[in-house]
């Protein structure tokens, strides 16, 4: 199947990818010149475990094409899958631009049926947009447009892809949900299901999934800051719940709070979108807000345990992507971090085995960044983790209390057993686990 795929970002790149990897021939259009050059000479503009083979080997044997003629890949596409960014307005709302630009692009270059399918995620009521856009354009009504939202994570995003838990498929059309189950075969071989439902059920899902999951973070960090205050400890509660299935251990760990470009910018459009409905929700807003707060956790730990003396101080980061095996720092809980720490006065040096480029578009000259973990440490008082790399899990305790002038460590992710710290002779700080002084 000849299938175009519009805006080649995280989704974009990895589905044109995986597209082509079972057979269709791929044509990925993207606006950025710059990074439509680089994928041209086989370099990928993104960290993801798993792409950049996959991307030389189907581009090698021509299945997969990059381009930033997008009239031309409509054109020459039957499956025209939207993929563009979706980001948050001011009022939290999505910004519909991009999504809007491709629709009416589509529409002048329309001939013959095509099958649009829009995997950016949308607000309710968007795939009605697009198709209004599409016949304005084209006064034509030979195409179907389906809402086939993506549930892909950063850092697993290819497996996902190969090998998802479901595959949604909102459509009216029969011939368009038969194209589209024809195209997710190779996929489900293992008879994870393709589920079909109206478009506007489709656009809710993605929404939905996303602040389920935000709501679980969120609930956990709540408990485990209660835990902090009452003397109880979270790592024991969350046994303690886990085992019951109707709550699991999934999505129940806590931490410094979520980022990424879906979490935070999802639940906001919801909560907008139910808004002017005329509906006016709680839970998304307190999700939200929870989540903010506990962005602030770390630098208030970092804050007390110092006290007047901390101005000036050096504090070493490990870990500025929103989470492992990404270097996407968008929304990071790493920045609000570090612009804390700034706030306090602290000079900071910070360390990512991946996410370095990004930190240094965002912070530029107002941190230091180190060369590799334990030379971060050089001069510091104490170390905060804020993303849990899984090299960061089982280093070399003694170098770090080598490196560090304080031993100290702010642990955003719980990664380290409090006693085994007290052990080696660290202070050291978690999340909804009491704080735990040397023990020699
Ligand atoms: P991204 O910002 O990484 O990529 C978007 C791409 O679209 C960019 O390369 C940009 O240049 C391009 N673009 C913008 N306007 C364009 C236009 N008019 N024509 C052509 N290209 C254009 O975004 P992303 O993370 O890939 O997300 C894309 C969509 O998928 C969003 O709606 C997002 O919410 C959703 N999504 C993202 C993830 C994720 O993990 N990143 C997962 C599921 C769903």
């Amino acid at each position: 199947m000849n299938i175009g795929v519009i805006g080649v970002g995280y989704v974009g790149l990895v589905a044109g990818t995986c597209l082509a990897e079972s057979g269709n021939d791929v044509i990925c259009a993207d606006v950025d010149e710059e990074k439509i050059n680089l994928l041209k000479r086989n370099r990928i503009p993104i960290y993801e475990p798993g792409l950049e083979e996959l991307i030389a080997r189907n581009a090698k044997e021509g299945r997969l094409k990059f381009t930033t003629d997008i009239d031309q890949a409509i054109i020459d596409s039957e499956v025209i899958f939207i993929a563009v960014g979706t980001p948050s307005k001011e009022d939290g709302s999505a910004d519909l631009s991009a999504v809007y630009e491709v629709a009416r692009r589509i529409g002048k270059n329309l001939a013959g049926y095509k099958l649009i399918v829009d995997k950016s995620t949308v607000p309710v009521g968007t795939g009605d947009k697009i198709e209004e856009l599409i016949k304005a354009e084209s006064h034509s009504t030979n195409f179907d447009v389906v809402s086939n939202p993506e549930f892909m994570k950063e850092g697993a995003a290819v497996d996902d892809f190969m090998k998802p838990d479901r595959v949604i498929i909102g459509t009216g059309s029969d011939l368009a949900y038969e194209v589209m189950h024809r195209i997710y075969e190779p996929y489900v071989r293992t008879e994870n299901p393709i589920i079909r439902m109206d478009r506007r059920s489709a656009e809710m899902t993605k929404y939905v999934a996303n602040s389920m999951l935000a709501a679980k973070i969120s609930f956990i960090n709540e408990m485990a800051n209660i835990c902090e205050q009452l003397g109880a400890d979270i790592d024991s509660v969350r046994k303690g719940i886990g085992f019951d299935r109707r709550i699991g251990f999934q999505f129940l760990f806590p931490g410094a709070g979520y980022g990424g470009s879906c979490f935070p910018k999802d639940v906001d459009a919801l909560a907008q979108t139910a808004e002017e409905s005329g509906y006016h929700g709680k839970i998304l807003k307190a999700i939200q807000e929870v989540n903010q707060r506990q962005k602030r956790k770390v630098v208030d730990k970092v804050k007390k345990h110092y006290g007047k003396r901390i101005n000036g101080l050096w504090i070493a980061v490990w870990g500025l992507a929103f989470k492992p095996r990404t270097d996407d720092m968008r929304e990071a809980p790493a920045i609000d971090i570090i612009n804390g720490l700034l706030e306090l006065g602290v000079k900071v040096r910070a360390y990512d085995p991946v996410a370095m480029e990004q930190a240094k578009r965002i912070f530029g000259d107002k941190i230091e960044y180190g060369e590799n973990p334990y030379q971060t440490l050089e001069k510091a008082s104490g170390l905060v983790i804020v993303t849990e790399w899984n090299e960061f899990r089982r280093p070399n305790f003694q170098k770090i209390r080598q490196q560090l002038l304080e031993p100290v460590i702010f642990d955003g992710r719980n990664i380290y057993d409090p006693k085994d710290l007290a052990k080696l002779g660290f202070s050291y700080y978690s999340i909804g686990r009491q704080p735990i002084k040397p023990s020699k």
